[in-house]
């Protein structure tokens, strides 16, 4: 069973989680899937400012995320991060625009009345001193639905910002991440 051997105490109420036909905690009824679907998002940064992107449906409404989605099989996080920004923006960046897979994440969140279960890396993709005009065009109809817009935002005012964003714990750990520290982060129970 790998990894889920690991689990022990739920990671929302802090019960023992019981290892059955699935992981679950008795107390507050999580569930915890195995099998986490590999994601990479880019913090996509020009002349000190990031792009988000929020999202328009409940209950993430009004929330701040990342440009990012789904690892194909055989594809490289990096790629995906290229591929995903591409597709929810129209820029076309390069490779030596993107840096390491240095921050990497589990995460878990409700969406749409099914609980995901997430690897996720995230990546810088720097566009200093490039002029681009956001294209959505290349969007599937899903994302079309679930976002509404793009924000290029002062790092700064996002460090000092009281929003949500996703991940949750981007405006206190981004400082860290732009001076090149890594960032680990074992589990965050986003819903
Ligand atoms: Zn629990």
């Amino acid at each position: 069973m790998g990894h889920r051997d690991d689990w022990v105490r739920c990671p929302r109420c802090g019960a023992p989680l019981v290892h059955g036909e699935e992981l679950h905690c008795p107390a507050c009824g999580l569930v915890i899937y195995d099998n986490p679907a590999p994601t990479a998002s880019a913090l996509v940064l020009r002349d000190g400012r990031l792009m988000l992107t929020r999202r328009a449906r409940p209950p993430q409404e009004g929330m701040w995320d990342l440009p990012g989605g789904f690892v194909d099989p055989l594809e490289l996080p990096e790629d995906a991060a290229v591929r995903e920004l591409r597709e929810e923006s129209g820029f076309s960046v390069t490779r030596n625009q993107v840096g390491p897979a240095r921050w990497r994440r589990r995460a878990s969140f409700i969406h749409r009345r099914t609980r995901h279960l997430q690897d996720e890396v995230v990546v810088t993709v720097r566009l200093d001193g490039m002029r681009l005009a956001i294209d959505e065009s290349h969007r599937l109809d899903y994302e079309r639905e679930d976002y509404f817009g793009f924000r290029w935002w002062p790092v700064a005012k996002v460090v000092r910002s009281r929003d949500r964003f996703y991940p949750g714990r981007l405006p206190e750990l981004l400082t860290a991440f732009l001076a090149g520290e890594d960032i680990d982060e074992p589990f965050e129970l986003w819903s």
